[in-house]
Protein backbone atom coordinates (compact mmCIF):
# COMPACT_ATOMS: atom_id res chain seq x y z
CA UNK A 1 0.00 0.00 0.00
CA UNK A 2 1.25 3.62 -0.81
CA UNK A 3 0.40 6.47 1.23
CA UNK A 4 0.30 9.76 -0.68
CA UNK A 5 -0.82 12.86 1.18
CA UNK A 6 -1.34 16.15 -1.27
CA UNK A 7 -1.40 19.49 0.54
CA UNK A 8 -4.08 21.74 -1.25
CA UNK A 9 -7.77 20.89 -2.60
CA UNK A 10 -7.53 23.17 -5.34
CA UNK A 11 -7.25 21.90 -9.31
CA UNK A 12 -3.96 20.64 -8.99
CA UNK A 13 -4.59 18.97 -5.70
CA UNK A 14 -7.19 17.02 -7.27
CA UNK A 15 -5.69 16.71 -10.72
CA UNK A 16 -2.78 14.92 -8.36
CA UNK A 17 -5.26 12.68 -6.22
CA UNK A 18 -7.15 11.54 -9.62
CA UNK A 19 -3.64 10.23 -11.53
CA UNK A 20 -2.66 8.35 -8.40
CA UNK A 21 -5.88 7.03 -8.24
CA UNK A 22 -5.94 6.09 -11.40
CA UNK A 23 -1.96 4.78 -11.00
CA UNK A 24 -2.55 2.37 -7.83
CA UNK A 25 -6.25 1.89 -7.88
CA UNK A 26 -6.82 0.34 -4.64
CA UNK A 27 -3.37 0.14 -3.72
CA UNK A 28 -2.93 3.82 -2.43
CA UNK A 29 -4.72 5.88 0.19
CA UNK A 30 -5.06 9.56 -0.63
CA UNK A 31 -4.77 12.43 1.89
CA UNK A 32 -6.15 15.63 0.85
CA UNK A 33 -4.98 18.53 2.77
CA UNK A 34 -6.32 22.10 3.20
CA UNK A 35 -6.46 25.20 5.63
CA UNK A 36 -9.99 25.91 4.91
CA UNK A 37 -12.58 23.63 5.88
CA UNK A 38 -14.10 23.62 2.27
CA UNK A 39 -12.41 22.28 -0.85
CA UNK A 40 -11.41 23.75 -4.39
CA UNK A 41 -9.43 26.57 -3.78
CA UNK A 42 -9.68 28.96 -6.59
CA UNK A 43 -12.66 26.87 -7.88
CA UNK A 44 -14.33 28.95 -5.07
CA UNK A 45 -12.82 32.14 -3.86
CA UNK A 46 -11.22 33.04 -7.40
CA UNK A 47 -13.11 31.92 -10.47
CA UNK A 48 -15.41 34.95 -10.76
CA UNK A 49 -19.05 34.76 -9.19
CA UNK A 50 -21.21 35.08 -12.45
CA UNK A 51 -18.94 32.03 -14.58
CA UNK A 52 -21.20 29.49 -12.53
CA UNK A 53 -20.14 27.49 -15.35
CA UNK A 54 -16.78 27.68 -14.89
CA UNK A 55 -16.92 26.91 -11.22
CA UNK A 56 -18.94 23.89 -11.88
CA UNK A 57 -15.90 21.60 -13.03
CA UNK A 58 -15.42 21.02 -9.05
CA UNK A 59 -18.65 18.54 -9.84
CA UNK A 60 -15.66 16.34 -11.39
CA UNK A 61 -13.76 16.70 -8.37
CA UNK A 62 -16.27 15.17 -6.68
CA UNK A 63 -16.53 11.81 -8.02
CA UNK A 64 -12.45 11.91 -6.74
CA UNK A 65 -13.37 13.42 -3.53
CA UNK A 66 -15.98 10.17 -2.54
CA UNK A 67 -13.57 7.31 -3.84
CA UNK A 68 -12.85 5.02 -0.89
CA UNK A 69 -9.23 5.50 -0.74
CA UNK A 70 -9.27 9.68 -1.35
CA UNK A 71 -10.14 11.53 2.02
CA UNK A 72 -10.30 15.12 2.41
CA UNK A 73 -8.86 17.12 5.68
CA UNK A 74 -9.74 20.45 5.93
CA UNK A 75 -8.78 23.16 8.47
CA UNK A 76 -5.54 21.72 8.52
CA UNK A 77 -2.90 24.75 7.79
CA UNK A 78 0.45 22.70 6.72
CA UNK A 79 3.59 24.19 8.07
CA UNK A 80 1.09 25.57 11.32
CA UNK A 81 -0.52 22.57 12.57
CA UNK A 82 1.45 20.36 11.00
CA UNK A 83 4.93 20.20 10.00
CA UNK A 84 6.59 18.90 6.45
CA UNK A 85 8.82 16.67 8.47
CA UNK A 86 6.31 15.50 10.17
CA UNK A 87 3.70 14.80 6.91
CA UNK A 88 7.05 13.38 5.10
CA UNK A 89 7.57 11.05 8.08
CA UNK A 90 3.54 9.31 7.84
CA UNK A 91 3.18 9.59 4.02
CA UNK A 92 5.64 7.50 0.72
CA UNK A 93 5.01 11.19 -1.47
CA UNK A 94 4.07 14.58 0.10
CA UNK A 95 2.61 17.11 -3.16
CA UNK A 96 2.71 20.77 -2.28
CA UNK A 97 -0.85 21.90 -4.27
CA UNK A 98 -0.60 25.03 -1.86
CA UNK A 99 -1.38 27.60 -5.02
CA UNK A 100 0.04 31.18 -5.54
CA UNK A 101 -2.21 32.84 -3.01
CA UNK A 102 -0.34 36.17 -2.37
CA UNK A 103 -0.12 39.28 -4.31
CA UNK A 104 2.67 40.64 -5.86
CA UNK A 105 3.28 44.23 -4.50
CA UNK A 106 3.47 46.78 -7.33
CA UNK A 107 7.28 47.89 -6.17
CA UNK A 108 6.14 51.81 -6.26
CA UNK A 109 4.96 54.42 -4.10
CA UNK A 110 1.76 54.56 -2.51
CA UNK A 111 0.40 50.99 -2.41
CA UNK A 112 -0.08 51.11 1.33
CA UNK A 113 -2.39 53.41 0.98
CA UNK A 114 -5.95 53.29 1.72
CA UNK A 115 -8.51 51.38 -0.57
CA UNK A 116 -5.59 50.14 -2.71
CA UNK A 117 -5.63 46.52 -3.10
CA UNK A 118 -3.96 43.83 -4.55
CA UNK A 119 -6.21 41.05 -6.94
CA UNK A 120 -5.79 38.67 -4.41
CA UNK A 121 -7.80 40.20 -1.52
CA UNK A 122 -10.09 41.68 -3.72
CA UNK A 123 -11.10 38.73 -5.96
CA UNK A 124 -11.14 37.51 -2.14
CA UNK A 125 -13.39 39.65 -0.75
CA UNK A 126 -16.25 39.47 -3.46
CA UNK A 127 -15.94 35.57 -3.54
CA UNK A 128 -15.92 34.86 0.41
CA UNK A 129 -12.60 33.89 1.10
CA UNK A 130 -12.38 34.08 5.36
CA UNK A 131 -8.84 36.12 5.09
CA UNK A 132 -10.45 38.78 3.16
CA UNK A 133 -13.96 39.36 4.51
CA UNK A 134 -13.18 42.01 6.06
CA UNK A 135 -11.64 44.60 2.96
CA UNK A 136 -14.33 46.97 3.15
CA UNK A 137 -13.20 48.33 -0.19
CA UNK A 138 -14.90 52.28 -0.28
CA UNK A 139 -16.98 52.46 -3.25
CA UNK A 140 -17.93 55.81 -2.98
CA UNK A 141 -15.79 57.40 -5.26
CA UNK A 142 -15.99 57.61 -9.26
CA UNK A 143 -12.89 56.57 -10.70
CA UNK A 144 -11.46 53.31 -10.06
CA UNK A 145 -8.14 52.11 -11.33
CA UNK A 146 -7.30 48.57 -12.46
CA UNK A 147 -3.67 47.77 -12.99
CA UNK A 148 -2.85 45.05 -15.30
CA UNK A 149 -4.23 42.95 -18.62
CA UNK A 150 -4.70 39.39 -17.99
CA UNK A 151 -8.17 38.39 -17.04
CA UNK A 152 -7.91 38.68 -13.60
CA UNK A 153 -8.28 42.45 -14.34
CA UNK A 154 -11.13 41.77 -16.81
CA UNK A 155 -12.98 39.88 -13.97
CA UNK A 156 -12.35 43.04 -11.34
CA UNK A 157 -13.37 45.64 -13.81
CA UNK A 158 -16.72 43.73 -14.97
CA UNK A 159 -17.70 42.77 -10.91
CA UNK A 160 -17.11 46.81 -10.18
CA UNK A 161 -19.33 47.81 -13.32
CA UNK A 162 -22.47 45.61 -12.57
CA UNK A 163 -25.49 46.20 -11.67
CA UNK A 164 -27.38 43.98 -9.16
CA UNK A 165 -29.53 42.51 -11.84
CA UNK A 166 -26.49 41.42 -13.62
CA UNK A 167 -25.68 39.02 -10.36
CA UNK A 168 -28.72 37.20 -10.72
CA UNK A 169 -27.76 33.48 -10.29
CA UNK A 170 -23.95 33.95 -9.54
CA UNK A 171 -22.63 32.88 -5.95
CA UNK A 172 -20.91 36.72 -4.99
CA UNK A 173 -21.37 36.99 -1.39
CA UNK A 174 -23.71 39.08 0.47
CA UNK A 175 -21.29 42.09 1.97
CA UNK A 176 -19.88 42.58 -1.78
CA UNK A 177 -23.59 42.47 -3.55
CA UNK A 178 -24.44 45.12 -1.12
CA UNK A 179 -21.71 47.08 -1.34
CA UNK A 180 -21.40 47.14 -5.46
CA UNK A 181 -25.11 47.66 -5.34
CA UNK A 182 -24.73 51.43 -3.70
CA UNK A 183 -21.40 52.19 -5.12
CA UNK A 184 -21.03 55.63 -7.22
CA UNK A 185 -18.33 54.29 -9.96
CA UNK A 186 -18.60 56.16 -13.05
CA UNK A 187 -15.18 55.43 -14.65
CA UNK A 188 -12.95 52.38 -14.13
CA UNK A 189 -9.44 52.55 -15.86
CA UNK A 190 -7.68 49.31 -17.30
CA UNK A 191 -3.61 50.06 -16.75
CA UNK A 192 -1.16 48.54 -19.33
CA UNK A 193 2.38 49.48 -19.28
CA UNK A 194 2.28 47.98 -23.13
CA UNK A 195 0.09 47.92 -26.00
CA UNK A 196 -2.99 45.96 -27.54
CA UNK A 197 -1.25 43.28 -29.23
CA UNK A 198 0.65 42.45 -25.33
CA UNK A 199 -2.89 41.93 -23.11
CA UNK A 200 -3.36 38.84 -21.96
CA UNK A 201 -7.27 38.72 -22.12
CA UNK A 202 -9.01 35.73 -23.72
CA UNK A 203 -11.64 36.99 -26.44
CA UNK A 204 -14.38 35.27 -24.64
CA UNK A 205 -14.20 37.46 -21.36
CA UNK A 206 -13.29 40.59 -23.33
CA UNK A 207 -16.43 39.96 -25.40
CA UNK A 208 -18.62 40.29 -22.46
CA UNK A 209 -17.84 44.22 -21.82
CA UNK A 210 -19.76 44.99 -25.25
CA UNK A 211 -23.00 43.22 -22.83
CA UNK A 212 -23.18 44.99 -19.45
CA UNK A 213 -26.38 46.82 -18.69
CA UNK A 214 -24.48 49.71 -17.33
CA UNK A 215 -20.76 50.03 -18.61
CA UNK A 216 -19.14 50.49 -22.02
CA UNK A 217 -15.68 49.60 -22.92
CA UNK A 218 -13.41 52.34 -24.47
CA UNK A 219 -10.37 51.88 -26.34
CA UNK A 220 -8.42 55.37 -27.64
CA UNK A 221 -7.85 54.63 -31.60
CA UNK A 222 -4.74 56.00 -31.40
CA UNK A 223 -3.67 53.55 -29.01
CA UNK A 224 -4.18 50.89 -31.79
CA UNK A 225 -1.55 49.66 -34.45
CA UNK A 226 -2.22 49.77 -38.05
CA UNK A 227 -5.04 46.81 -38.57
CA UNK A 228 -2.51 44.79 -40.98
CA UNK A 229 0.03 44.47 -38.21
CA UNK A 230 -2.79 42.08 -36.60
CA UNK A 231 -2.47 39.31 -39.12
CA UNK A 232 0.87 38.45 -36.90
CA UNK A 233 -1.10 37.53 -34.12
CA UNK A 234 -2.03 33.88 -33.34
CA UNK A 235 -6.07 33.55 -34.09
CA UNK A 236 -7.19 33.71 -30.24
CA UNK A 237 -5.15 36.49 -29.35
CA UNK A 238 -6.28 38.25 -33.38
CA UNK A 239 -9.84 38.23 -31.55
CA UNK A 240 -9.11 39.64 -28.80
CA UNK A 241 -7.55 42.13 -30.79
CA UNK A 242 -10.77 42.55 -32.52
CA UNK A 243 -12.50 43.18 -29.71
CA UNK A 244 -10.06 46.05 -28.82
CA UNK A 245 -10.86 47.80 -32.35
CA UNK A 246 -14.58 47.48 -31.62
CA UNK A 247 -14.28 48.97 -28.28
CA UNK A 248 -12.94 51.86 -30.02
CA UNK A 249 -15.63 52.25 -32.30
CA UNK A 250 -18.05 51.65 -29.27
CA UNK A 251 -20.48 54.75 -28.17
CA UNK A 252 -20.15 55.63 -24.58
CA UNK A 253 -23.78 56.01 -23.99
CA UNK A 254 -23.89 54.20 -20.21
CA UNK A 255 -23.15 55.67 -17.17
CA UNK A 256 -20.39 53.89 -16.52
CA UNK A 257 -17.16 53.90 -18.83
CA UNK A 258 -14.86 51.08 -18.67
CA UNK A 259 -11.31 52.80 -20.47
CA UNK A 260 -8.30 50.62 -21.22
CA UNK A 261 -5.10 53.25 -21.08
CA UNK A 262 -2.43 51.37 -22.78
CA UNK A 263 1.37 52.32 -23.30
CA UNK A 264 1.00 53.96 -19.68
CA UNK A 265 3.11 52.61 -16.55
CA UNK A 266 2.42 53.26 -12.92
CA UNK A 267 5.13 54.89 -10.96
CA UNK A 268 3.32 55.92 -8.03
CA UNK A 269 0.29 56.31 -6.33
CA UNK A 270 -1.18 59.93 -5.41
CA UNK A 271 -2.43 60.53 -1.82
CA UNK A 272 -4.84 62.68 -0.34
CA UNK A 273 -5.32 62.79 3.08
CA UNK A 274 -4.27 59.49 3.91
CA UNK A 275 -6.15 57.93 0.82
CA UNK A 276 -5.04 56.83 -2.78
CA UNK A 277 -6.45 59.81 -5.12
CA UNK A 278 -4.90 59.00 -8.32
CA UNK A 279 -2.41 56.79 -10.33
CA UNK A 280 0.74 58.54 -11.33
CA UNK A 281 1.49 57.14 -14.81
CA UNK A 282 4.45 57.46 -17.43
CA UNK A 283 3.60 57.48 -21.38
CA UNK A 284 5.45 54.43 -22.40
CA UNK A 285 6.62 53.60 -26.12
CA UNK A 286 7.13 49.47 -27.23
CA UNK A 287 11.00 48.83 -28.05
CA UNK A 288 11.02 45.11 -29.16
CA UNK A 289 8.80 43.68 -26.60
CA UNK A 290 9.66 45.94 -23.70
CA UNK A 291 8.05 48.57 -22.43
CA UNK A 292 10.32 51.92 -21.87
CA UNK A 293 9.27 55.63 -20.37
CA UNK A 294 9.20 58.36 -22.45
CA UNK A 295 9.67 60.81 -19.63
CA UNK A 296 5.84 62.23 -20.24
CA UNK A 297 3.83 61.84 -17.08
CA UNK A 298 0.17 62.26 -15.87
CA UNK A 299 -2.38 61.43 -13.32
CA UNK A 300 -5.39 59.32 -13.65
CA UNK A 301 -7.54 59.91 -11.29
CA UNK A 302 -8.56 57.08 -8.75
CA UNK A 303 -10.26 56.58 -5.38
CA UNK A 304 -10.10 52.88 -5.68
CA UNK A 305 -7.04 50.68 -6.95
CA UNK A 306 -6.65 47.71 -7.40
CA UNK A 307 -3.52 46.25 -8.80
CA UNK A 308 -3.82 42.81 -11.03
CA UNK A 309 -0.19 42.02 -11.61
CA UNK A 310 0.13 38.17 -10.68
CA UNK A 311 0.86 35.93 -7.32
CA UNK A 312 3.35 34.63 -5.68
CA UNK A 313 2.98 30.48 -3.39
CA UNK A 314 3.55 30.93 0.16
CA UNK A 315 6.90 29.94 1.36
CA UNK A 316 5.90 26.76 4.21
CA UNK A 317 9.13 26.31 7.06
CA UNK A 318 11.75 23.08 6.20
CA UNK A 319 10.45 23.20 1.91
CA UNK A 320 13.31 25.16 -0.28
CA UNK A 321 11.74 28.52 -2.08
CA UNK A 322 12.57 30.63 -4.84
CA UNK A 323 12.38 34.15 -3.59
CA UNK A 324 12.66 35.29 -7.23
CA UNK A 325 9.91 33.33 -8.98
CA UNK A 326 7.72 33.52 -5.84
CA UNK A 327 7.38 29.76 -5.69
CA UNK A 328 8.77 26.29 -4.66
CA UNK A 329 12.08 25.42 -5.58
CA UNK A 330 11.43 22.77 -8.21
CA UNK A 331 13.13 20.35 -10.75
CA UNK A 332 9.88 19.21 -12.73
CA UNK A 333 7.72 19.06 -9.86
CA UNK A 334 10.45 17.24 -7.48
CA UNK A 335 11.66 19.21 -4.87
CA UNK A 336 13.45 16.66 -2.97
CA UNK A 337 13.55 13.00 -2.20
CA UNK A 338 9.71 12.06 -1.56
CA UNK A 339 8.29 15.83 -1.83
CA UNK A 340 6.75 17.58 -4.66
CA UNK A 341 4.72 20.38 -5.99
CA UNK A 342 2.37 20.91 -8.77
CA UNK A 343 -0.12 23.73 -10.00
CA UNK A 344 0.52 27.37 -9.32
CA UNK A 345 2.91 25.82 -6.41
CA UNK A 346 5.13 24.72 -9.18
CA UNK A 347 4.70 26.34 -12.12
CA UNK A 348 3.68 29.87 -10.83
CA UNK A 349 0.51 31.56 -11.63
CA UNK A 350 -0.13 30.74 -15.07
CA UNK A 351 -2.46 28.79 -17.60
CA UNK A 352 -6.46 27.60 -16.91
CA UNK A 353 -7.63 25.15 -14.53
CA UNK A 354 -7.41 22.58 -17.56
CA UNK A 355 -3.58 23.11 -17.37
CA UNK A 356 -3.09 21.45 -13.45
CA UNK A 357 -4.35 18.10 -14.93
CA UNK A 358 -1.42 17.26 -17.28
CA UNK A 359 0.76 19.05 -14.23
CA UNK A 360 -0.74 17.04 -11.87
CA UNK A 361 -0.21 13.22 -13.96
CA UNK A 362 2.78 14.19 -15.08
CA UNK A 363 4.13 14.96 -11.15
CA UNK A 364 2.02 11.55 -10.27
CA UNK A 365 4.39 10.12 -12.95
CA UNK A 366 7.40 11.05 -10.92
CA UNK A 367 6.68 10.10 -8.14
CA UNK A 368 5.57 6.69 -9.12
CA UNK A 369 8.74 5.84 -10.55
CA UNK A 370 10.55 7.27 -7.63
CA UNK A 371 8.80 5.25 -4.96
CA UNK A 372 7.89 1.99 -7.27
CA UNK A 373 6.56 -0.58 -5.24
CA UNK A 374 8.17 0.57 -1.76
CA UNK A 375 5.23 1.83 0.68
CA UNK A 376 6.01 1.18 4.21
CA UNK A 377 4.81 4.08 5.60
CA UNK A 378 2.25 4.62 8.57
CA UNK A 379 0.07 7.20 5.97
CA UNK A 380 -3.59 7.95 7.39
CA UNK A 381 -3.38 5.81 10.50
CA UNK A 382 0.05 7.26 11.55
CA UNK A 383 -1.89 11.08 10.48
CA UNK A 384 -4.86 9.83 12.97
CA UNK A 385 -2.61 9.60 15.98
CA UNK A 386 -0.93 12.89 15.60
CA UNK A 387 -3.97 14.51 15.10
CA UNK A 388 -5.76 13.14 18.04
CA UNK A 389 -2.82 13.74 20.45
CA UNK A 390 -2.87 17.82 18.84
CA UNK A 391 -6.37 18.07 19.16
CA UNK A 392 -7.27 18.89 15.39
CA UNK A 393 -10.58 19.82 14.30
CA UNK A 394 -10.26 17.60 11.05
CA UNK A 395 -13.51 19.08 8.31
CA UNK A 396 -14.50 15.93 6.03
CA UNK A 397 -15.56 15.82 2.71
CA UNK A 398 -19.09 14.47 4.17
CA UNK A 399 -19.05 17.63 6.65
CA UNK A 400 -18.43 19.73 3.35
CA UNK A 401 -20.98 18.44 1.73
CA UNK A 402 -23.38 19.56 4.95
CA UNK A 403 -21.78 23.46 4.51
CA UNK A 404 -22.67 22.87 1.54
CA UNK A 405 -26.13 22.24 2.11
CA UNK A 406 -26.43 24.85 4.33
CA UNK A 407 -24.76 27.48 1.88
CA UNK A 408 -27.33 26.38 -0.62
CA UNK A 409 -29.99 27.19 1.70
CA UNK A 410 -29.13 30.48 3.05
CA UNK A 411 -28.72 31.28 -0.52
CA UNK A 412 -30.54 34.78 -1.86
CA UNK A 413 -33.29 34.36 -4.52
CA UNK A 414 -32.09 33.29 -7.75
CA UNK A 415 -28.38 32.62 -6.39
CA UNK A 416 -27.44 28.93 -5.90
CA UNK A 417 -25.38 29.32 -2.78
CA UNK A 418 -24.40 32.35 -0.24
CA UNK A 419 -21.08 30.89 0.77
CA UNK A 420 -19.94 31.48 4.38
CA UNK A 421 -16.97 33.76 5.27
CA UNK A 422 -16.00 33.01 8.48
CA UNK A 423 -14.17 29.93 9.24
CA UNK A 424 -16.21 29.28 12.59
CA UNK A 425 -19.92 29.53 11.37
CA UNK A 426 -18.75 26.83 8.39
CA UNK A 427 -16.88 24.50 10.97
CA UNK A 428 -20.63 25.24 12.87
CA UNK A 429 -22.53 24.17 9.69
CA UNK A 430 -21.22 20.97 9.77
CA UNK A 431 -23.57 20.07 12.38
CA UNK A 432 -21.45 18.28 15.04
CA UNK A 433 -17.92 17.69 15.49
CA UNK A 434 -16.47 15.39 12.50
CA UNK A 435 -16.56 11.13 13.31
C1 LIG B 1 -9.10 35.65 -9.83
C2 LIG B 1 -8.86 34.37 -10.62
C3 LIG B 1 -9.78 33.97 -11.56
C4 LIG B 1 -9.54 32.80 -12.31
N1 LIG B 1 -10.46 32.44 -13.24
C5 LIG B 1 -10.22 31.37 -14.00
C6 LIG B 1 -11.14 30.99 -15.02
O1 LIG B 1 -12.19 31.62 -15.19
N2 LIG B 1 -10.86 29.88 -15.76
C7 LIG B 1 -9.70 29.16 -15.59
O2 LIG B 1 -9.46 28.18 -16.31
N3 LIG B 1 -8.80 29.50 -14.63
C8 LIG B 1 -9.03 30.58 -13.85
N4 LIG B 1 -8.13 30.92 -12.88
C9 LIG B 1 -6.92 30.08 -12.70
C10 LIG B 1 -7.20 28.86 -11.80
O3 LIG B 1 -7.95 29.25 -10.69
C11 LIG B 1 -5.86 28.20 -11.41
O4 LIG B 1 -5.27 27.65 -12.58
C12 LIG B 1 -5.99 27.08 -10.39
O5 LIG B 1 -6.86 27.40 -9.34
C13 LIG B 1 -4.61 26.74 -9.79
O6 LIG B 1 -4.80 25.58 -9.03
P1 LIG B 1 -3.90 25.18 -7.76
O7 LIG B 1 -4.52 23.93 -7.28
O8 LIG B 1 -2.47 25.19 -8.14
O9 LIG B 1 -4.09 26.37 -6.69
P2 LIG B 1 -5.37 26.85 -5.86
O10 LIG B 1 -6.62 26.73 -6.63
O11 LIG B 1 -5.00 28.18 -5.32
O12 LIG B 1 -5.46 25.82 -4.63
C14 LIG B 1 -4.52 25.85 -3.57
C15 LIG B 1 -5.15 25.28 -2.30
O13 LIG B 1 -4.13 25.08 -1.32
C16 LIG B 1 -4.61 25.46 -0.04
N5 LIG B 1 -3.45 25.78 0.80
C17 LIG B 1 -2.55 26.78 0.61
N6 LIG B 1 -1.60 26.74 1.57
C18 LIG B 1 -1.90 25.70 2.39
C19 LIG B 1 -1.27 25.16 3.55
N7 LIG B 1 -0.15 25.66 4.06
N8 LIG B 1 -1.85 24.08 4.17
C20 LIG B 1 -3.00 23.55 3.67
N9 LIG B 1 -3.62 24.04 2.54
C21 LIG B 1 -3.08 25.09 1.90
C22 LIG B 1 -5.53 26.63 -0.33
O14 LIG B 1 -6.46 26.86 0.71
C23 LIG B 1 -6.18 26.19 -1.63
O15 LIG B 1 -7.38 25.46 -1.40
C24 LIG B 1 -8.35 32.05 -12.10
C25 LIG B 1 -7.42 32.48 -11.15
C26 LIG B 1 -7.68 33.62 -10.41
C27 LIG B 1 -6.68 34.06 -9.38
Amino acid sequence: MRHIAIVGSGPAGYYTAEAAAKTWGDEVRIDIFDRLPVPFGLIRTGVAPDHQSIKAVSRRYEKTALADNVRFIGNITIGRDIEIAELQSLYDALILATGAPADRTLPIEGTHLSNVFGSAAFVGWYNGHPAFAELEPDLAGKNAVVIGVGNVALDVARILSKTSAEFAGSDIVGHAFDRLAVSNLERITILGRRGPHEIQMTPKELGELLHLERATPQVDSSDLPPPSEDETLEPGQRKSVALLREFAETVADKPISIHFDFFANPVRLVETNGAVSGVEVEETRLEGERAVGTGRTYIVPADIVVTCIGYRSMPIPGVPFDEQAGRFTNENGRITDGLYCVGWAKRGPTGTIGTNRPDGYGVMERVATDIGNSGDKPGRAGFDVLAKERGLDIVTFRDWQEIEKAEAAAAREGAPREKFVDIEQMIAARGGPSA
